[in-house]
Formats: C-alpha cells, structure tokens, sequence
C-alpha cells in the first residue's frame, strides 16, 4: 500500500483499535494461563515449503518460499531487536519433512509458520507477464493467522494470534475476509481463524500459528509484499504482538 493510503487507513483505525489492544493487553496482563518465563522467550520462525515444493507461484511467478524465506529474516531481525531469542526453522529451505518442523522448534517458547496466500483454481485468471501466462486474482487480499483447535497450548496460541492480529491492524495492514469462506473465526476482526488440521500446528507441544502474510497472487499487494520498507512494518507489528504476550508472567509483582 502506499503510504498515504496506509496513513489514511491509520487515521481511520486508530481509535478504535487503540482501544481494542488496550483491552487485549489488560486481559493478557491478567491471564494465569501462560507460566513464568525465567529467560527471554525463544521463538520458532519457520519458513514454510523449500526448494523443492517451493508453494505457490506469485502473480508475476516468483515462488511462495522465496517470499517466505526474505519476510523470515526480516521476523528473526524484529525479533531480535526485543531481545527474544530465535530459533531458525529450514531457513536454507531444505527440511525433510512437516513433522520435522515443529521437532526442530522443541525446547522454544512459541513457533511461527511464515507462509504467502494464494487462492483456489477455480478464481483465478490468465495475464500476460513478461512474455509468458501467468494466472491472478483480483478478489483475494489481506493478511490470515491461523491456530489449530489441537494444538495443546489452544490459550496462548490464540491469545498470541489476537496479539498480532491487532498490532498489525494498528500499523495499517488490512486482514483477508476470504477466509470465512472455509474457516471458523477464532478472532475474525483480528484476522484470526482455526485450521485444526495443520500437522506443524497441532505435531507439537509448543504454541503456534501460521502467518500468511498476504496473497501473493493478488498483482497489486504482490508488489507490496516485496516492499522491504512495508516488510520492515509488518515484521514490527507481529514482533510487538508476539512480545506483548510472550512476556505475561503470570505472577503478581510482590511473589
Ligand atoms: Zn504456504
């Protein structure tokens, strides 16, 4: 999005999802379920597909783990600069299986899925792009967290997917409504949806969610999603999300 366009939508959100994150925030504050953590927390950033089954193709037909894999990184760096610790999952895209994702996340304190969107065949349609057919979509766009209803950690991951839905609507970025279309809400207004059926979401004993960061197939937020400066802002969003509630005690302050 360009920036007046990513202003004007600030301006219009603002209010009222100062107010929604502030109540998440005070919920989050009083929430016993998450126990102390005694070291800054780990997260598990994994980069979804790899060179091998690479996931979608884009509208301009760059593949899904390429776009994975550079948004990863700029994830692990905001991460960092919180002083929360990163566990890099198939970075060099070369994992051997789904389970051995969230294996490799054992021992952190959450795991995040970095994917791309796409949409079913049957919406799509035909372009010419430098020189060959590419297929789009004009009606799919936005941003999706998902959480599994399986997974053994359902009160974090869900608490910790409405954290960042909502850091990420503060900062402009606008979630898909798609997705009603074959999921339950678990916090629609924040882009939060159940996808019980993910193995690197419930194969695991940690809290997790997947991130789609947008539809890649959608020609106008495909460019957006290659903007390192929009990146930069998104990665911020969900880090601050991520910290808000990775860093609930869970303890009163005179224990
Ligand atoms: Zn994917």
């Amino acid at each position: 999005m360009g920036s007046t366009q990513r202003d004007v939508l600030i301006l219009n959100c603002r209010d009222n999802l100062r107010m929604a994150f502030l109540h998440m925030l005070i919920f989050a504050l009083f929430s016993l379920s998450t126990a102390a953590l005694a070291a800054p927390p780990l997260v598990a950033v994994d980069v979804g597909h790899g060179l091998k089954d690479s996931g979608a193709i884009s509208a301009r037909g760059r593949s899904e783990f390429a776009f994975n894999r550079v948004f990863a990184e700029v994830l692990a760096g905001a991460l960092r600069q919180r002083a929360i610790g990163v566990r890099e999952v198939n970075f060099a895209g070369d994992i051997r299986s789904l389970a051995d994702r969230p294996a490799q996340a054992a021992g952190s304190d959450f795991f995040i899925a970095i994917h791309h969107d796409s949409i079913s065949e049957s919406y799509l349609h035909f372009w010419d792009w430098d020189g060959s057919e590419a297929s789009y979509t004009d009606v799919k766009r936005g941003f999706g967290i998902f959480v599994s209803a399986q997974n053994p950690d359902l009160p974090t991951s869900l608490r910790c997917a409405s954290a960042m839905g909502a850091m990420l609507r503060l900062a402009g970025f606008v979630p898909s409504t798609w997705h009603g279309r074959r999921h339950l809400a678990a916090d629609a207004e924040n882009g939060v949806w159940y996808y019980d059926n993910l193995v690197v979401l419930y194969r695991t004993t940690l809290p997790a969610v997947l991130f789609e960061a947008g539809v890649i197939k959608h020609r106008e937020e495909e460019l957006e999603l290659l903007d390192s400066e929009r990146q930069a802002l998104m990665a911020d969003a969900l880090a601050t999300g991520i910290a808000a509630c990775l860093f609930v005690t869970g303890k009163s302050a005179r224990e």
